[in-house]
């Protein structure tokens, strides 16, 4: 393995502290466009998992007990900062898991910003406040709002910035202290956020510890003072800690997988559909996304049409390169479990009958021969595959990569059954210019969101979560609260 000369090292943050993993030992981080170790983060064990719940615990009475507005002007500070160290934290979330900086810089460090902002208004909002009900002369009744206690949010390596301010921001403006453990195979942005935030923040109210899943992720969930688990992962991490919580109930809420269809119709505005559902896969991150629109389905009229104009926009928009440069727009796949994941599913889209009609290939030497610096990288192609059945296992497993399924159909009825045929349902894609249609879309399609016309819509004015196997619950300040409940006889 080759090592960067320039290593970077990261720490922890317990309790106010930038500190190595009890045992002194450390895990590589590797750049995935180059397939090199360019850094190492903590390999914490159970004692670090122990000092990170105990710091939460004790930070908890005081920034629960601080009044809303005053834990606002907090969280004010942070988006503040996510602005002034934008450069660096875009920076290192590109070279850790290989999403284009020019989406990371200009999209989203402003959009995280804004989640903090949002976190801090709705602190005092919603946060705080209970109802007040009348019961009669002698009687009056009305609720509290409080917070749970210490929360973990367990993050996936995919988007890290992203779920640790989704988890942290709202979980902090309900009062609550939290404990963030970001994917061992994309940590570094989180523990550099992490070390900044704690330059605002009273010791222990945010901590920050890296390590594998299986061991330190699995006993901050099951310890018996945390109060509330917020997943992003994979169904099989959720079946983990579903079991491993199975004597110690706590409420969680589970951001899981997506194989989400994107469906055009004839009557659609082709142009702009070709664009959002091209967008909707071959994203900055190369498609690792949990909502990318990964089963096109295109009605059979337009069918031809649409993937003239699919290919259109992948000539005129896509550029596979170093995610470093502001030129490119799609940068590699993130790690090498991951890459040679999507590569075995373009060969088992060939054994079950798929077409291949864009990309196929893979490989650094491959794809970018002219630059031997990402040879040993983790390079796939955006890749499109024709099939005539939703049943194949490219189109009922989620990829998570540039490889989206093409499926051709017939009627609305058809349209939806194919959507519906799927045991996820996070997001939905639907392109029409008919309204009436996309009403009856909205209401039948089983996803946690539908976008119409649009896609990747994901902001803070409205929730974002799955329905059946993508979860359940969505972060949201609610969700990190409980209303107690009092009744007073005044009579
Ligand atoms: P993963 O399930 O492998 O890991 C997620 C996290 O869980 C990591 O931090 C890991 O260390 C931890 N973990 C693993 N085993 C654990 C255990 N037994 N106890 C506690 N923690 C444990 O997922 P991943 O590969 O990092 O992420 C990709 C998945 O995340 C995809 O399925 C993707 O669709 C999904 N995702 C969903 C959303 C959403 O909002 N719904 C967003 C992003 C990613």
């Amino acid at each position: 393995m080759i090592i960067a000369k320039d290593l970077k090292k990261f720490l922890n943050i317990i309790n106010g502290n930038l500190v190595p993993a009890s045992t002194g030992e450390y895990m590589d981080s590797i750049d995935p466009a180059t397939g090199h170790v360019w850094g190492t983060i903590p390999c914490s064990t159970i004692q670090d998992a122990e000092e990170a719940v105990e710091s939460a615990k004790a930070a908890f009475e005081k920034w629960s007990t601080m009044p809303a507005s005053e834990r606002a002007v907090y969280l004010r500070k942070i988006g503040d900062l996510i602005t002034q160290h934008g450069e660096e934290l875009s920076e290192l979330e590109t070279r850790d898991n290989g999403w284009v900086v020019r989406e990371t810089k200009y999209g989203l460090i402003p959009s995280l910003a804004s989640f903090w902002y949002d976190a801090a208004a709705g602190a005092t909002e919603v946060g705080s406040k209970g109802n007040t009900v009348q019961l009669g002369p002698s009687g009056v009744g009305y609720t509290l709002r409080e917070p749970l206690g210490v929360v973990v949010g367990i993050l996936p390596w995919n988007a890290p910035l992203s779920t640790f301010t989704f988890k942290a921001a709202v979980a902090l403006a309900a009062g609550n202290t939290v404990i963030i453990k970001p994917s061992e195979l994309g940590s570094v942005s989180s523990l550099r956020f992490g070390e900044l935030i704690n330059e605002i923040l009273p010791p222990g109210t945010l901590n920050v510890i890296s390590g594998i899943g299986r061991d330190v992720g699995d006993i901050l969930v099951s310890h018996q003072d945390v109060s509330k688990i917020s997943v992003t992962g994979s169904g099989q991490t959720a079946k983990a800690i579903a079991q491993s919580t199975a004597s110690n109930p706590k409420p969680m809420i589970l951001e899981l997988g997506g194989k989400s269809p994107n469906i055009v119709f004839a009557d659609a505005d082709l142009d702009k559909a070709a664009q959002g559902v091209t967008n909707g896969i071959f994203s900055g991150n190369a498609g690792q996304l949990c909502a990318a629109g990964s089963r096109i389905l295109i009605q059979k009229p337009i069918y031809d049409e649409m993937i003239i104009k699919m290919k259109e926009v992948i000539a005129q928009t896509i550029k596979l390169g170093d995610p470093l440069n502001p030129e490119s727009s799609m940068g590699p796949i993130a790690n090498s479990t991951q890459y040679e994941k999507i590569c075995a599913y373009i060969e088992l889209g060939k054994d079950e009958g798929g077409e291949t009609i864009i990309g196929g290939r893979y490989g650094g030497s491959v794809l970018l021969p002219e630059q031997p610096q990402f040879s040993d990288g983790y390079w796939v192609e955006p890749t499109l595959i024709h099939v005539n059945s939703n049943t194949l296992r490219i189109c009922q497993e989620e990829i998570f990569g540039p490889v989206a399924t093409v499926i051709p159909f017939d009627t609305e009825e058809e349209a939806l059954a194919i959507a519906n045929e799927s045991s996820l349902g996070l997001v939905a894609g639907v392109w029409t210019t008919n309204l009436s249609r996309a009403h009856r879309m909205m209401r039948k399609l089983e996803s946690g969101t539908v976008w119409v016309n649009t896609y990747f819509r994901i902001g803070p004015e409205l929730p974002f979560g799955g329905t059946k196997g993508s979860g359940f619950g969505s972060d949201s300040i609610l969700e990190y609260t409980r209303e107690k409940t009092c009744y007073i006889d005044i009579g």
